[in-house]
C-alpha cells in the first residue's frame, strides 16, 4: 500500500455533539457528499445515521449506496435529480430538492401517482447565491401551489447563504430577510433551513430548524477567521483525516543537483532527497511544488521540485534518521507536529473543502482506531 487515509469516526461524532449542543434546538444534518469530503460516504453515513437528524448528500447515487448499505434514516438530495431518475429517489425514500424548472414538478407529481404514494420534497429558494432554487419572486406563489398538491410531502424550505464566513456581512442579513419574506405566508410548521457549518457557527439567527454541517462534522474550519472566532467562544473541532505515506528511496546527492521535472530545484549543499511514492494522482496538489511541507521524523520537511503524477520530493537533509520506509505524514500529527488540512490547502492556494474532497477514492481508507502508523512497512527480503 503506497499510502493510507485514516479516518477517526469517533472525532466526527464528537465533532456533531459539539454542534448540536451549540446550535440546539435547531437540528443537525449531516452533510456528507463528495464522498464524505474525502471521508467515506457509506463508513460515514453508517457512523452518524444514529447521531444526525438526517443525511444531506448531492445526488441520486450517494442516496442509493447509503441505502444499499443499510442507512435507513432520512436522505436530503441537494442537487439535481434528472426526471428518469425520479423512480429511483421514490423507490429509495430520499427527498428531492424541488425548485420549477420547466415541468420538473409535473414529473415529480406524475412520478408520485405512479407509484401511489406522495413525493417528500425540500423546496429549495434562492435568496442570494445564483445558484439552484426559486426565484424570490416567484417561491410564495410556488410554495402555496406545492403545497395544494397531495403528489407533494413538503419536508421543508431551504436556502443557502453567499458570504457567512464574514462576520459582519450586509448580504448574509439581507439573505435570511429574503428567505423570511418568500416564506412569510408558508406553513409554520414546515421546517426552514439555511445555514452551512459557518454560518451556524457564527451566525446564530441562521440555524432555524436546523443546520446543515458539512466540513465543520469532519473537524475542519469552514476558514481561519471562523475558527480563531469560534476557538476564543470555546468551540473545539477534532480533526478526523490522517494521511501519510512512507519513503521509497533515499538519494544522496551533491550540491547543485537538480530535482524532478523541469529542474525547478538545485541543491544548495549537499542533500538527501526522499522521494515518496504518491503525486497528484493520488491527491497532492501539483502546485505544491516547491511549496508546503510534510512530517517526517516528528519534524517539518520541505517538499522540492514538482510534484509528480505519483511522486514527489522531498528534502530529508535536517532529519539524519529518516530512511527508506521512514513514515511521512501529509495530513495529520507526528510526535508534536501538526499539519491540518487547513494548512496545506493554504500552501496550495486553496481550502480545506477542496483539498479533502480531491483525495481520490481508490487511496485505502482505514477506520479502526489504535493504529498509531497507519502503512504497514512493506516486507523486507
Ligand atoms: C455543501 C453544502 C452544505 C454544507 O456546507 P459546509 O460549509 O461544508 O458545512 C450545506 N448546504 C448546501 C446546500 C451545500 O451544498
Amino acid at each position: 500500500m503506497l499510502a493510507e487515509i485514516s479516518v477517526d469516526l469517533d472525532a466526527i461524532r464528537t465533532n456533531i455533539a459539539a454542534l448540536a449542543n451549540l446550535v440546539a434546538p435547531a437540528r443537525v444534518a449531516g452533510v456528507i457528499k463528495a464522498n464524505a469530503y474525502g471521508h467515506g460516504l457509506i463508513e460515514v453515513g453508517c457512523a452518524i445515521e444514529a447521531c444526525v437528524d438526517r443525511i444531506c448528500v448531492y445526488e441520486l447515487a450517494e442516496a442509493v449506496a447509503l441505502r444499499d448499505a443499510g442507512v435507513g434514516g432520512r436522505i436530503h438530495i441537494l442537487g439535481p435529480v434528472a426526471p428518469v431518475d425520479l423512480e429511483v429517489a421514490h423507490a429509495v425514500n430520499a427527498e428531492i430538492s424541488l425548485w420549477d424548472r420547466g415541468t420538473y414538478a409535473a414529473q415529480v407529481a406524475s412520478t408520485a401517482r405512479r407509484r401511489r404514494a406522495p413525493m417528500a420534497v425540500q423546496v429549495k429558494i434562492d435568496t442570494g447565491v445564483a445558484r439552484l432554487g426559486l426565484g424570490i419572486d416567484a417561491a410564495p406563489a410556488a410554495l402555496l401551489r406545492y403545497a395544494a398538491q397531495p403528489e407533494f410531502r413538503i419536508a421543508g424550505v431551504f436556502s443557502h447563504l453567499a458570504a457567512a464566513e464574514e462576520l459582519d456581512s450586509t448580504f448574509t442579513r439581507d439573505q435570511l430577510a429574503t428567505f423570511a419574506r418568500a416564506t412569510a405566508d408558508f406553513d409554520p410548521t414546515v421546517e426552514r433551513h439555511i445555514a452551512a457549518s459557518a454560518a451556524a457557527m457564527l451566525w446564530p439567527q441562521t440555524r432555524l430548524g436546523a443546520i446543515r454541517a458539512g466540513i465543520a462534522i469532519y473537524g475542519i474550519w469552514p476558514s481561519r477567521p471562523t475558527e480563531a472566532i469560534m476557538r476564543e467562544r470555546g468551540l473545539t473541532l477534532v480533526p478526523a483525516l490522517s494521511w501519510r505515506t512512507r519513503i521509497v528511496v533515499v538519494r544522496e546527492v551533491p550540491a547543485e543537483t537538480p530535482v524532478g521535472y523541469g529542474c525547478t530545484y538545485r541543491t544548495t549543499r549537499a542533500s538527501r532527497i526522499g522521494v515518496l511514492p504518491i503525486g497528484y494522482a493520488e491527491g497532492l496538489p501539483r502546485s505544491l511544488s516547491n511549496r508546503g511541507a510534510v512530517l517526517v521524523g516528528g519534524q517539518r520537511v520541505p517538499i522540492v521540485g514538482r510534484v509528480c503524477m505519483n511522486m514527489t520530493f522531498v528534502d530529508l537533509t535536517g532529519v539524519p534518521q529518516a530512511n527508506t520506509h521512514s513514515v511521512v505524514t501529509l495530513i495529520g500529527s507526528d510526535g508534536s507536529e501538526r499539519i491540518d488540512a487547513e494548512e496545506a490547502a493554504g500552501w496550495a492556494d486553496t481550502i480545506g473543502y477542496e483539498l479533502v474532497t480531491r483525495l481520490p477514492a481508490h487511496v485505502p481508507r482505514r477506520y479502526d482506531r489504535n493504529v498509531p502508523a497507519a502503512i504497514e512497512a512493506p516486507a523486507r527480503s
